[in-house]
């Protein structure tokens, strides 16, 4: 099996200073020698990562659309993608991502981490291992979430809690599988085609109102203004 990781940023691939507690990104060999789970696997791993590493509240839509084409690049090279992301955003890569490639017959795995990889309680080499594991599955195909143990659809996932590990939810659909002591358990066996589709842009003139009660009628016009279609949430 051979995968590609994308390395993004974020958590995941962070070193903490013992002395400052600075985070300082790591690159894919250090993140190996971290990870020695991920050499146990036997899988052949290539890394790319962006340069430098961003946090993943600086992603924006240029940066999903380079993550789309980093994957159709290397499609049919790898078996599967694993991209390690922070967590702030990393629901919203996922769900431009699912959208962006659409019926993949091999995984895209999305993961991130709540604690740095040298904190004794990392959670970052768990989630990178079932990561890898999910990206070699033959039973999950598309993008998708792994975190915490749960492989949640890409467009479904949201994050719910901002200490717990579990920090993603499936909103209003099943976890695809699960994962315990590096064994996956799959509920739900993703739609896949002959070949996927891969979109090279996004039409970032869509926006999102979130209606509550007394909602200023204003601000609906405002965003007419600015934006050819409106989400109305
Ligand atoms: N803001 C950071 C990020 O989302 C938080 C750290 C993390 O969750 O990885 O990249």
């Amino acid at each position: 099996m051979s995968i590609l990781l994308i390395y993004t940023g974020g958590t995941i691939g962070m070193h903490s200073d013992a002395r400052t507690g600075a985070l300082e990104p790591l690159d894919f060999e250090h993140l190996q020698q971290g990870v020695p789970e991920l050499g146990q696997l036997g899988i052949e791993t290539d890394a790319c990562q962006f340069d430098p590493p961003i946090d993943s509240s600086d992603m924006t839509p240029e940066h999903w659309v380079e993550l789309a084409h980093c994957v159709a690049d290397h499609y049919d090279a790898y078996d599967g993608f694993v991209i390690s992301h922070g967590t702030d955003t990393l629901a919203y890569t996922a769900a431009a991502l699912s959208y962006l490639v659409q019926g993949a017959d091999k995984p895209i795995v999305l993961t991130g981490a709540q604690k740095p990889i040298n904190y004794d309680s990392t959670d970052s080499k768990l989630n990178l291992t079932d990561a890898f594991i999910c990206a070699c599955s033959q039973e999950l195909a598309g993008v998708c979430i792994v975190f915490s143990g749960r492989v949640i659809l890409g467009t479904r996932a949201r994050k719910t809690c901002s200490k717990s590990f579990a920090a993603f939810s499936s909103i209003n659909y099943p976890d695809l599988a699960t994962l315990h002591d590096r064994q996956m358990l799959c509920y739900i066996r993703p739609e896949r085609e002959a070949r996927p589709r891969f979109y090279e842009s996004l039409d970032e003139k869509v926006g999102l109102i979130k209606m509550v009660p007394g909602t200023d009628f204003e601000l609906l016009e405002f965003m007419l203004e600015r934006k050819d279609a409106l989400v109305i949430e």
